[in-house]
Order: structure tokens, then sequence, then C-alpha cells
């Protein structure tokens, strides 16, 4: 309170100076929640987005050049806010080496024991959608009209979808690749033989993984094949647990993706359990298949919006107190295909695992979501832990994810880290956009106002955080285990 107005309140009356000292009271209370101690500015918003999903970077294709570039901005605007190098070289990228399959010779599908069934050969009777280039063989799911709803998948299975399931498609797919299926052959009518012979020699369907394990722990490990109607017609020939065979030979390339990251050194650095983790991913889906004549596969809000969020939590952070903690923010590489630049982050954090006490990763806040209460994000996981029901506590925007279906808590950045123990989870905006793995996740669909409001209602929980002493702990039983 300014000296001035206390020498003015002692000449006034003895109840108009209790009257003005309560409402010099409850303005400085209204003043300190309704004014935060830093605004995001919806221009720093837009102007990362102008740049991370600007058709110059050619939608950030997972271990790409346009990967790079974008974590060389992420690297830059640390720089800039005074965010320190992240690694222990001094650094702000980690270069990750994984290696690219090259198909050798003719891939094939067959029964694996002898048969008189003639083998299946690509660029005739099928089309590799994706793969990791290693051959695979399993007991044959058949799934049809009649069975759709109650089939079960194991894993190691061959899954034939003989039918097109229209809009049920992708989470049959899903269904069968979290149950540990190993290729899925689905029925593509629109194949014609120009586009078999064009796609044999398209090398995008191939999948960079590690080194050392094909797959990875986002479920990267499986391969999508599409089949022409007559392919359909005689595998739907052979019965239920035939064990069929996907025969590849591949050699590897080597491929790099990279990893933008910064840290803020808390003053308790070197603590057990202080550090703070604080994620989202460079990449998205690079260029591919036009939609409307268009090629560029934005990720705009996919997860542009989620790197804009890290930075400008960055940029709020370092331009306030040093925090208790240390926290750190870091950008992944190659998310999309399956979170290999996250699953050799946790082999090499420049801090013990043990040591980051909780991740929060920032996936497609870039729309508000139907189904939640207006400007309140999801957070996966929700149950599994005692973080968001905390955070909510220190006011943020967050709650419940409506769509336990989709399984989104496995299906980013933070399940890697989740698997070794640390409590990490995804703050998300819309969970199912329609623009979702489509060319027009663009600027032009981004909800601005609600992104920068989404920023800005995490600055405060998450400053609480930096400078608590809070541990946040898995729910007995909630922790996730790798199967
Ligand atoms: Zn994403």
């Amino acid at each position: 309170m300014p000296l001035s107005f206390i020498l003015r309140a002692m000449l006034l009356p003895k109840n108009l100076l209790r009257m003005t000292a309560i409402f010099v009271f409850t303005s400085v209370l209204a003043f300190s929640q309704a004014a935060p101690s830093w605004k995001v500015k919806p221009e720093w918003v837009r102007a990362h987005e102008m740049f991370l999903a600007s058709d110059a970077l050619r939608g950030r294709g997972s271990a790409t050049p346009d990967e790079l570039l974008a974590a060389t901005y992420v690297a830059s605007q640390f720089k800039r806010l005074g965010i320190k190098p992240g690694l222990p070289d001094g650094s702000y990228i980690q270069r990750v080496q994984l290696v690219e399959p090259v198909i050798q010779g003719k891939v094939t599908i067959a029964p694996s024991h002898p048969s008189n069934f003639a083998p299946l050969e690509e660029g005739k009777d099928f089309s590799l959608t994706r793969t990791n280039g290693e051959s695979a063989s399993g007991a044959l799911v058949k799934v049809t009209r009649e069975n759709v709803e109650t089939v079960a998948f194991r894993s190691g299975n061959v899954v034939l979808l003989s039918e097109d399931f229209g809009g049920q498609t992708r989470s049959l797919m899903r269904r069968a690749v979290m149950a540990g299926a190993k290729v899925i052959l689905r029925l593509d009518a629109s194949l014609t033989p120009a586009m078999l012979q064009e796609r044999a020699n398209n090398p995008a369907a191939l999948r960079p993984h590690l080194p050392g394990s094909s797959g990875s722990v986002i479920g990267g490990g499986f391969t999508i094949v599409g089949l022409t109607g007559d392919a359909v017609t005689r595998l739907s020939k052979l019965s239920d647990g035939t064990d069929l065979s996907l025969r590849i030979s591949a050699k590897e390339e080597p491929r790099y993706t990279y990893n933008a990251v910064g840290v803020l050194p808390g003053k308790e650095s070197g603590k057990l359990g202080k550090a703070i983790l604080l994620s989202a991913h460079l990449d998205h889906l690079g260029t591919g298949e036009p939609v409307n004549g268009d090629a560029i596969y934005n990720g705009a809000n996919d997860d542009a919006s989620g790197t804009t969020a890290v930075i400008e939590l960055a940029h709020a952070l370092a331009a306030g107190a040093t925090p208790q903690r240390t926290v750190y923010f870091v950008c992944y590489g190659s998310e999309e295909l399956g979170g290999l630049g996250s699953t050799y982050f946790r082999e090499h954090t420049p801090v013990p695992l043990d040591q980051i006490a909780a991740n929060l990763e920032f996936e497609m806040i870039g729309n508000q979501d139907p189904k939640m209460p207006k400007g309140r994000m999801l957070l996966t996981g929700w149950g599994r832990s005692n973080l968001g029901p905390t955070l909510v506590q220190h006011g943020a925007l967050l709650g419940d994810d409506p769509y336990p279906e989709q399984r989104f808590f496995e299906r980013s950045d933070n399940y890697p880290l989740a698997l070794k123990g640390v409590v990490a989870q995804t703050a998300a905006g819309w969970g199912t956009p329609p623009t979702y793995h489509k060319p027009d996740d663009d600027i032009e669909h981004l909800n601005f106002d609600f992104m920068t409001e989404a920023i800005q209602s995490l600055i405060e929980p998450v400053r609480w955080l930096a400078n608590s002493d809070f541990v946040p702990q898995w729910l007995p039983g909630e922790q996730p285990k790798e199967h």
C-alpha cells in the first residue's frame, strides 16, 4: 500500500477507515487473481506457428532435414530466451541415429508351410502401406462383416480385413496393433496395376526405427499392406489360424532424427526428484498423398502447437524469478514414427530418469475439444496419477480425457518415459479434430484465441510445480508396464 494512502486514511472517521481498509484488501485480492505475472501475447504464438507450420518447412517430416530446421528454430528461440543448452556437451540439439530399411528384391505373402498357394507378390497383388522392413509370420485372423464386432486379436497375429469397413477401419487396426498384431492386410479396392507398380518403387512406406529394435514403444513394429480384391479372395480361402508369412529382405541405411533440448537450472539443481520436463514433438508427416491439391501436411496443430507451448513456457519461466527446480524443455523428433526421439531421449537424458519428478507433454492444443468444458484441456492418463488433480488445485484448466477408447495416453512422447516410471502425461486440446493427420491441419484451422489462452493457463500451474517439492505419484496399479 502506498504511504500517501495511509496518511490520507488517518484523517478519515473510524468507520470509513474500516470500510476503506476492506475495499483496499479486496481490490488487492482481486488484482492478484485477475492479473497474472506474465501475459502470453497472441502475436508470439502466431509467430512460432507462422514458421513451424509454414509450407517452407514442408510438414517437418520425421527424420528429415525439415525436422532439423524445426529443431534449429526451437534451439535458437531457447538461446534468445536465456534457456541454456540442455545437453552435457553444451549443445541444444541431440542427433539420434536411426536405421531405414531398404528393400532388396520381391516382397511376398504366403502360408509359412509348404502348400500349393502361389505366393502373393508386391507390385502385382499388394502394396506396402507401411513397414519396418522386417519379415513376420503368425496366425491368420480374418475379419468379416459377420465377426467384426466380436473378433479378438492376439500378439503376433496376421490380420486380414477382408472388406472395406469404412470409418471403422482405423479403430480396428488400432485394436489389432495394440493387441500385438504384426501384419495387417486390408482390402484396397482402389488399387490399379499402375498404382501397384508405382508404390513398389516408392520407398515412403519404409519406416525408420532405432537400431536394434524394429518397432517402437508407441507401436511402430508392424506392417500394413493394401491388397487387391483378387488377393483378398485368395487369402479368404485359407482357414483362420493358418500360419502366414510376409517375406521381406532389406538392408539398413542410416537416417537421423533430432531432439531440441534446453534447460533452466533451478536453485536446487542436483537434488533428487527435483527436475521437471516439459515436452512436445517437432515433427509431423512431411509431404504425402495430396488432398484437394495440397500435399503438405503442415501439422500446425499436431504438434507445432505443443512446440509453441514449450517455447512460450520457457519464455515465461526464464523471464521470472529462478525456479527452485531445474526445468528441462524438450521438443522431440520422430514422434510420428512411434516416439523414436523420446525413446532415445529416455535412454540418454541429461539427468537420471529418477531425478525427473514429472513430465508434461503438450499435443494438439490448437483447438477446443467440443466434449470438454470451454477453455479446458484434457490430460491423458488422468486417473493414473495425482498430477492432473493437483495441477487443477493450482489453477490448471485440465480435466479427464473423454476418449478412453482412443488410448491417447499410449500415443505420445509421454509414454516411453511413463514406461520407465516417470509420471508423464499429455495435455491436449481437441483429441479428435477433423484435420487430424490431413493437409488442412494448417494455420487457417487453428483457434489462436483458444491456443493462446491454453498456454496462458498453464503458466502459473507450471511455475507452481517448478517451485514446489510436490512429487506426483502413480495411483496403485496405474503405472504402465511394457507388454
Ligand atoms: Zn502429435
